[in-house]
Protein backbone atom coordinates (compact mmCIF):
# COMPACT_ATOMS: atom_id res chain seq x y z
CA UNK A 1 0.00 0.00 0.00
CA UNK A 2 1.74 3.19 -0.82
CA UNK A 3 2.01 5.63 2.00
CA UNK A 4 0.57 9.23 2.67
CA UNK A 5 4.34 10.82 2.60
CA UNK A 6 2.63 14.20 4.50
CA UNK A 7 1.53 12.29 7.67
CA UNK A 8 3.77 12.45 10.93
CA UNK A 9 7.03 10.23 11.47
CA UNK A 10 5.61 6.73 12.40
CA UNK A 11 8.55 4.94 14.70
CA UNK A 12 6.61 1.64 14.46
CA UNK A 13 7.53 1.86 10.42
CA UNK A 14 9.72 -1.45 9.32
CA UNK A 15 12.91 0.40 8.32
CA UNK A 16 12.75 1.88 11.63
CA UNK A 17 12.62 -1.38 13.41
CA UNK A 18 15.55 -2.18 11.29
CA UNK A 19 17.75 0.85 12.07
CA UNK A 20 17.07 -0.35 16.37
CA UNK A 21 17.98 -3.76 15.10
CA UNK A 22 14.81 -5.53 15.84
CA UNK A 23 14.09 -6.77 12.70
CA UNK A 24 17.48 -8.49 10.24
CA UNK A 25 19.15 -6.87 7.36
CA UNK A 26 21.61 -7.51 5.19
CA UNK A 27 23.87 -4.59 5.87
CA UNK A 28 26.56 -3.23 4.03
CA UNK A 29 26.97 -0.21 4.94
CA UNK A 30 26.55 1.94 8.18
CA UNK A 31 27.85 5.53 9.04
CA UNK A 32 26.57 7.64 11.68
CA UNK A 33 24.46 8.99 8.83
CA UNK A 34 23.33 6.35 7.07
CA UNK A 35 22.11 2.91 6.89
CA UNK A 36 22.32 0.72 3.38
CA UNK A 37 21.16 -2.93 3.11
CA UNK A 38 20.27 -5.29 0.45
CA UNK A 39 16.47 -4.80 -0.92
CA UNK A 40 14.63 -7.81 0.13
CA UNK A 41 13.22 -8.57 -3.50
CA UNK A 42 15.32 -6.96 -5.71
CA UNK A 43 13.96 -5.55 -8.55
CA UNK A 44 17.94 -5.40 -10.50
CA UNK A 45 21.26 -7.59 -10.02
CA UNK A 46 22.10 -4.88 -7.50
CA UNK A 47 19.37 -3.45 -5.65
CA UNK A 48 20.49 -1.14 -2.54
CA UNK A 49 18.49 0.76 0.15
CA UNK A 50 20.28 3.34 1.81
CA UNK A 51 18.29 5.33 4.68
CA UNK A 52 18.80 8.20 6.82
CA UNK A 53 19.58 7.20 10.63
CA UNK A 54 17.15 10.44 11.37
CA UNK A 55 13.31 9.67 11.89
CA UNK A 56 12.48 11.56 8.20
CA UNK A 57 9.34 9.93 6.49
CA UNK A 58 10.18 10.85 2.86
CA UNK A 59 12.43 12.94 0.57
CA UNK A 60 9.65 15.74 1.06
CA UNK A 61 10.58 15.21 4.86
CA UNK A 62 14.48 15.14 4.93
CA UNK A 63 14.98 17.81 2.74
CA UNK A 64 12.97 20.47 4.67
CA UNK A 65 13.61 19.14 8.20
CA UNK A 66 17.01 17.54 8.02
CA UNK A 67 20.09 19.70 9.25
CA UNK A 68 22.33 20.40 6.91
CA UNK A 69 25.33 18.07 8.41
CA UNK A 70 22.57 15.19 8.02
CA UNK A 71 22.16 16.39 4.47
CA UNK A 72 25.45 16.29 3.30
CA UNK A 73 26.26 12.97 5.35
CA UNK A 74 23.35 11.35 3.94
CA UNK A 75 24.55 12.57 -0.01
CA UNK A 76 27.85 11.21 0.47
CA UNK A 77 26.72 8.00 2.09
CA UNK A 78 24.90 7.17 -0.75
CA UNK A 79 27.69 7.75 -2.81
CA UNK A 80 29.81 5.94 -1.12
CA UNK A 81 28.27 2.69 -0.94
CA UNK A 82 27.82 3.35 -4.74
CA UNK A 83 31.77 3.32 -5.27
CA UNK A 84 32.43 0.48 -2.40
CA UNK A 85 30.01 -1.36 -4.32
CA UNK A 86 31.88 -0.75 -7.25
CA UNK A 87 29.27 0.32 -9.17
CA UNK A 88 30.65 4.11 -10.71
CA UNK A 89 32.40 1.52 -13.85
CA UNK A 90 28.68 0.72 -14.86
CA UNK A 91 26.99 3.32 -13.72
CA UNK A 92 23.50 3.24 -11.66
CA UNK A 93 20.43 4.61 -10.74
CA UNK A 94 18.65 6.47 -7.75
CA UNK A 95 15.40 6.36 -6.79
CA UNK A 96 13.30 8.25 -4.11
CA UNK A 97 9.80 7.46 -4.21
CA UNK A 98 8.17 10.21 -2.26
CA UNK A 99 4.23 9.55 -1.69
CA UNK A 100 1.17 8.37 -3.08
CA UNK A 101 1.56 8.92 -6.93
CA UNK A 102 5.26 7.42 -6.32
CA UNK A 103 3.95 4.38 -4.78
CA UNK A 104 6.58 4.64 -1.98
CA UNK A 105 5.43 1.94 0.29
CA UNK A 106 7.33 2.57 3.55
CA UNK A 107 7.58 5.54 5.62
CA UNK A 108 10.98 6.22 6.64
CA UNK A 109 13.47 7.94 3.29
CA UNK A 110 14.60 5.24 1.27
CA UNK A 111 17.19 5.69 -2.04
CA UNK A 112 17.50 2.94 -4.29
CA UNK A 113 20.47 2.47 -5.64
CA UNK A 114 20.19 0.18 -8.79
CA UNK A 115 22.51 -1.38 -11.15
CA UNK A 116 24.24 -4.93 -12.24
CA UNK A 117 22.61 -4.41 -15.79
CA UNK A 118 21.75 -2.39 -18.38
CA UNK A 119 18.74 -0.23 -16.73
CA UNK A 120 17.58 1.05 -20.29
CA UNK A 121 15.39 3.94 -20.48
CA UNK A 122 13.36 6.04 -17.78
CA UNK A 123 9.91 4.73 -18.46
CA UNK A 124 8.03 7.45 -16.86
O1 LIG B 1 10.11 2.93 -2.61
P1 LIG B 1 9.26 1.90 -1.91
O2 LIG B 1 8.73 2.38 -0.58
O3 LIG B 1 8.16 1.37 -2.79
O4 LIG B 1 10.24 0.70 -1.66
C1 LIG B 1 10.23 -0.08 -0.50
C2 LIG B 1 11.28 -1.14 -0.69
O5 LIG B 1 11.58 -1.72 0.56
C3 LIG B 1 10.87 -2.28 -1.63
O6 LIG B 1 11.81 -2.39 -2.69
C4 LIG B 1 10.91 -3.51 -0.71
O7 LIG B 1 11.33 -4.68 -1.37
C5 LIG B 1 11.89 -3.07 0.37
N1 LIG B 1 11.80 -3.75 1.66
C6 LIG B 1 12.95 -4.34 2.18
N2 LIG B 1 12.89 -4.95 3.39
C7 LIG B 1 11.75 -4.99 4.08
C8 LIG B 1 10.59 -4.38 3.58
C9 LIG B 1 10.66 -3.76 2.35
O8 LIG B 1 14.00 -4.34 1.56
N3 LIG B 1 11.73 -5.63 5.25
Amino acid sequence: MPVDATLPYDDQNIFAKILRGEIPSKTVFENEFALAFNDIAPQAPTHILVIPKGAYVSWDDFSARAPDAEILGFVRAVGEVARAAGLVTSGYRLLANTGLDSHQEVPHLHVHIFAGQPLGPMLI
